[in-house]
């Protein structure tokens, strides 16, 4: 193996604890701590396992954390009124609804009903927005994280050729923003691109956010490239019994025989993901309380 691991489980501790002595630095100067507020609607055993690591994960941070767990049913008129509530409610600087939601809510409605000030998750067109045009706003977590894994190995990225497989408004599309905004030359690929391995081998920094296991080969990489994998996919068990094993959308061994920087799965991506979600939550607590040393408190 040559490629350096990119190791996102420490790197996400160490944000955790900065981001912890941040949040002591709000409480003392504004007399509360920041605060994160989750709506969880329905029993999807995956999401119930989420909000609980974020939940936990602010609760070390010592923000203040809400979990408000509402039935399947739940209609769309009441998760609004919910919303509404918590946009007015002083304490919360982030509102977090854990999507996928029941069929029967529309999640853009609901995606735009939260305050754009406490859209921690970067979803709201506002944000999405703000993105686009360069303007300070939220950005999604993921692809913050990628950004951040991304500059610990190569901090200018003036002249890089930068390549995104998948279009998600979730990862891809925010990923690629962020990328044009740290003056890579950026191409997004799709289920519709033709010759992707063509693509990938003229690329610097690859970006994989697709949700099809090991798909990125090792003979897709340009030498010294940097790749960052997103996927999160789990295999059938080899025996037929118990859990199966967790891949990426890169063929990792094969890959790190070539790349000069890779992620592993798990342990890359996943971890960044929550601390950039409490990252998000000081950020808009910061703006919302008007403090002046906001690029101070920002830095991570
Ligand atoms: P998505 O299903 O919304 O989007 C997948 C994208 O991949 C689509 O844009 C599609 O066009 C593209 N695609 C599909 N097949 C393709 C192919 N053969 N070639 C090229 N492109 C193809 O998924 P998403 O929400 O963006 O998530 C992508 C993956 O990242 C999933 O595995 C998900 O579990 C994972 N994920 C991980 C984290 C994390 O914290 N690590 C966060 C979000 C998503």
């Amino acid at each position: 193996m040559t490629a350096t691991i990119i190791d996102g489980k420490a790197e996400a501790a160490r944000i955790r604890e900065r981001l912890r002595e941040k949040a002591q630095a709000f409480q003392d100067q504004i007399g509360r701590p920041p605060g994160l507020h989750v709506i969880l609607v329905g029993e999807d055993p995956a999401s119930e396992v989420y909000v609980r690591n974020k939940a936990r994960a602010a609760e070390a941070a010592g923000f203040a954390s809400w979990v408000e767990r509402l039935p399947s049913e739940t209609t769309e008129a009441d998760l609004l009124d919910r919303i509404a509530a918590r946009n007015l409610d002083p304490r919360v600087d982030g509102i977090l609804v854990q999507l996928p939601l029941p069929a029967h809510i529309t999640e853009t409605r609901i995606i735009e009903a939260i305050d754009p000030a406490k859209d921690v998750d970067g979803f709201h067109p506002m944000n999405a927005g703000r993105l686009l045009t360069g303007a300070p706003g939220l950005v999604p977590c993921t692809p913050r994280g990628c950004l951040h894994l991304i500059h610990m190995v190569r901090s200018d990225l003036s002249g890089a050729r930068a390549l995104v497989i998948g279009r998600s408004n979730i990862v891809g599309k925010p990923m690629a923003l962020l990328l044009l905004q740290a003056h890579a030359t950026v191409t997004i690929a799709h289920s519709r691109t033709r010759d992707l391995p063509a693509l990938a081998r003229e690329t610097d920094v690859l970006v994989a956010a697709v949700g099809r296991a090991e798909m990125v080969r090792g003979d897709w990489i340009k030498p010294g490239a940097i790749v960052i994998d997103v996927g999160i996919n789990r295999l059938p068990p080899t025996d037929g019994e118990g859990k199966g094993r967790l891949v990426g959308d890169v063929a990792f061994a094969e890959a790190a025989e070539v790349a000069g920087a890779i992620t592993p799965v798990p342990g890359g991506v996943g971890p960044m993901t929550i601390a950039m979600l409490l990252a998000n939550t000081l950020t808009a607590a910061i703006r919302r309380a008007g403090l002046t040393a906001e690029q101070d408190l920002l830095a991570i």
